[in-house]
């Protein structure tokens, strides 16, 4: 499948969308936002251009898109500040793949640009633009970056990886949708292989990108330990495989169909990172941490349920057909509400802060 034909959060406003269902995802970045923010200042003290060109790859649709570029706006004028010096004017470049829904991001720009304006005298010089397009590969011209920013998104790779496929096309991780305790050492070698190429791939196109002195601030799942069935990043995706067999055997979908679903996913460790990361060589690691998210809140299994649902919904659509959708995360809720009655679900992300040497 064409993942930039076909991939994306779910738009608009509605009850089921991106925007209204990333809740999640904004407490992730938000845990480690003042490493992002300290980032952007030392970059900027270092280098102090006049104009500050800044890119967020996987920015999606909805209200973590703006908000993280107004953190990093407001955290630069700061520094300028505390240097005695003019405040910059800005260049931010918005990256999704194409069916990402910009129009709704573009819809909200002129209520950020008044609050940048907000202030005695302030005036803030932001120019934002949409560059759609597969961050796996160049997206911007050579050395013209200062800062990239990607949180929640790279840990989706560019495609399913071909060699869980056996040579007859038939996929050897049936049982699964992504790597679990039930996987062939093959499937697990296969995904790992993925990642290497695309997480390669992502580092060349930056460090082409990226002007000396530049940084990267990258947050993304992750796993803790080398053990691939990892119990964090596996839980999620395996109640959704059990619910769509659940179905099937309801006779709700067909059972071929659930075994041929894989995800485009992967939950590196800190080792596969540190590993793409020596071997590329353009950049300097300054910080790589690891955290963990559990419950939060007394509505904690719905709000995991839309969540997932507002991220794959694009792909079982297209897979599965529309219809089954409601169902199937009828059940899937059901199943996360009875897991949460045992035991939390938890996840590992873990952030990374590098400088191009
Ligand atoms: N940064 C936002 C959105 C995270 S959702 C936040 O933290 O809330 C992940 C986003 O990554 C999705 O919008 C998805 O379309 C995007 N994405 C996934 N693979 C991508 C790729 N190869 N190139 C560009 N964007 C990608």
């Amino acid at each position: 499948m064409d993942m930039e034909k076909n991939f994306h959060m779910k738009g608009g406003l509605g009850d089921t969308s991106y925007s209204m269902n990333s809740s999640l995802q904004k407490r992730v970045a938000d845990k480690v936002k003042h490493i992002t923010l300290e980032s952007i200042q030392e970059m900027y003290s270092k280098t102090a251009p006049e104009i500050v060109s800044i890119a967020d790859l996987g920015c999606s649709s909805g209200p973590n898109t703006l908000s993280n570029i107004k953190d990093l706006v407001c955290a630069v004028e700061i520094a300028a500040g505390n240097m005695a010096r003019p405040v910059p004017e800005f260049r931010v470049a918005l990256n999704d793949l194409p069916t990402n829904d910009f129009n709704t991001i573009f819809q909200a720009l002129p209520d950020l640009y008044r609050e940048l304006k907000i202030g005695a005298g302030r005036s803030l010089c932001v120019y934002i633009g949409a560059y759609p397009g597969t961050f796996y590969g160049r997206l911007f011209p050579t050395k013209s970056l200062h800062f990239v920013y990607s949180s929640n998104s790279l840990h989706w790779l560019s495609k399913v990886p071909p060699g869980i496929y056996d040579k007859n096309g038939e996929t050897m991780n049936k049982g699964s949708l992504y790597i679990s305790v039930r996987s062939p050492p093959q499937v697990v070698q296969a995904y790992l292989k993925q990642f290497q190429e695309d997480f390669s791939l992502f580092l060349k196109s930056r460090s082409e990108e990226l002007m000396s002195g530049g940084r990267m601030v990258l947050v993304m799942l992750g796993r803790r330990g080398s053990s691939h069935a990892d119990r964090e990043t596996s839980l999620l995706w395996e109640l959704l495989y059990q619910s769509l067999v659940d179905l099937a055997n309801q006779g709700e979908l067909e059972k071929e169909k659930v075994d041929r679903y894989e995800v485009h996913f992967y939950a590196p460790s800190k080792e596969e990172l540190e590993d793409e990361i020596r071997k590329e060589g353009s950049f300097r690691v300054e910080l790589m941490e690891a955290f963990e998210m559990g419950k939060d809140r007394a509505n904690y299994g719905k709000v995991v349920t839309l969540t997932v649902r507002s991220i794959q919904e694009s792909m079982l659509a297209h897979h599965f057909g529309e219809t089954i959708l409601d169902k199937l995360f009828e059940h899937y809720g059901r199943l996360i509400d009875e897991h949460l009655a045992k035991e939390d679900i938890k996840s590992i992300s873990r952030v990374m802060v590098l400088t191009k040497l």
